[in-house]
């Protein structure tokens, strides 16, 4: 009798510890998919900043506070981009080359002039694209795009021979310790057409906020 109670008693704390072990192990596997499925959802979180509408490969751009424009040969531009600029041509006369601010700031209904201008020559809207933003989608609304010439070479104003001047070669090598950057090269991500002419300043927190959206999905 007592040999049986001892066995009845081994069997009672095997079959507990059998039915522990196994609720340990359904907990462990019920944890360990709840930390995957957390992880899951970390690694598919949203980004912070999604791609804004565009028109015809153009990102959406706000006109510049009037308050924080100035004059840099004639023509207006975001202050601290003015400035930069001003240096940029300063050291940039200094090797012989005179770089001329052909367009820097324009409004929305400048932009319209341009862009109806330029179906009424073109055909269609998606073709004036090509060449011109449409109005709310143009980076000179901001005040940090500049069209930038070569005084020496005034013929090439605005056309891709403008990439055959001193003045171009020089801005590709230097423009960028001014803050300045090419935002349509050949082939460009956001599809736009090759601009040598068109740079833009994006060396100040506010200037990195407005082009934020053309550097993290059209960095060239
Ligand atoms: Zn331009």
């Amino acid at each position: 009798m007592p040999l049986r109670r001892s066995k009845q008693s081994l069997s009672f704390i095997v079959t507990v510890t059998l039915v522990i072990l196994l609720a340990f192990c359904i907990k462990t596997v019920s944890m360990t998919e709840q930390l995957s499925l957390q992880t899951k959802k970390i690694s598919s979180a949203p980004e912070t900043t999604v791609l804004p509408q565009t028109k015809y490969g153009h990102l959406p751009y706000s006109e510049a506070d009037p308050t924080q424009l100035t004059n840099v040969q004639g023509k207006r531009a975001e202050i601290q981009a003015a400035s930069n600029f001003s240096a940029m041509a300063q050291a940039a006369h200094q090797k012989g080359i005179e770089l001329s601010v052909i367009s820097a700031f324009r409004t929305i209904s400048d932009q319209q002039y341009l862009f109806d201008k330029k179906i009424s020559r073109s055909g269609s809207a998606k073709a004036a694209a090509q060449l011109v933003a449409p109005p709310g989608y143009s980076e000179h609304h901001t005040g940090f795009a500049f069209d930038i010439g070569d005084r020496q070479n005034a013929e090439t104003d605005l056309r891709e021979a403008f990439e055959q001047t001193n003045a171009f070669r020089w801005l590709s090598t230097n423009a960028k310790k001014f803050g300045f950057e090419l935002s349509f090269p050949r082939h460009n991500r956001q599809g736009v057409s090759y601009e040598p002419w068109h740079w833009r300043y994006v060396n100040s927190s506010l200037a990195q906020k407005v082009f934020l959206a053309a550097e993290r999905f059209f960095s060239n």
